[in-house]
């Protein structure tokens, strides 16, 4: 199976969600594919303007001539978004445009801002296709993970299914 953003994000937040999203308890738009097509026509329509594109849930905020700019208001997460940011990377490259990843939080409030830049190479790629495959052998589990209340549950699609 083809492992998207919105997995691999899942996978770092809650085993549980991407089991549910893997087995098509679909409880949101999933137009991921729709999206990353239309990131792609936009980069390769004018490679050296900004470009700002939002692939599901994740904001790439910027497309510049070196980066893929995500900017986060919070640092909850960290590891799901560099993940989801080097798997776009890889499949840019795939599609022969090879940029770096960049991710920037801004906490609101705060003048500190962290920026984490990200590139791709062979040990990331190597990384990103064993976690793949660990998505896949979570996904093929006949039942999910149990629910684990964590921060973040109650602004999950599927809240209602994991506890009501
Ligand atoms: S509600 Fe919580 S435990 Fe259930 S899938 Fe969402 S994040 Fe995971």
């Amino acid at each position: 199976m083809k492992v998207t953003g919105t997995l691999i994000n899942y996978y770092f937040h809650c085993k549980r969600q991407c089991w549910l999203l893997g087995n098509r308890l679909n409880l949101e738009d999933n137009s991921e594919d729709v999206h990353i097509g239309r990131a792609i026509h936009e980069i390769k329509k004018d490679e050296s303007k900004n470009t700002e594109i939002s692939i599901e849930n994740v904001k790439i905020d910027k497309i510049t001539d070196d980066y893929l700019i995500e900017i986060k208001k919070s640092d909850a997460d960290i590891e799901a978004a560099k993940w989801q940011i080097i798997l776009y990377l890889k499949i840019l490259k795939d599609k022969g445009i090879e940029k770096k990843g960049k991710l920037q939080v801004i906490e609101n409030n705060k003048e500190d801002k962290k920026t984490f830049v990200i590139e791709l190479n062979d040990k990331l790629e190597l990384e990103l296709t064993n976690i793949e495959n660990q998505i896949c052998d979570l996904i093929n589990l006949d039942t999910p993970p149990s629910p684990d209340l964590k921060k973040g549950c109650k602004k999950c699609a599927y809240y209602e299914y994991c506890y009501v």
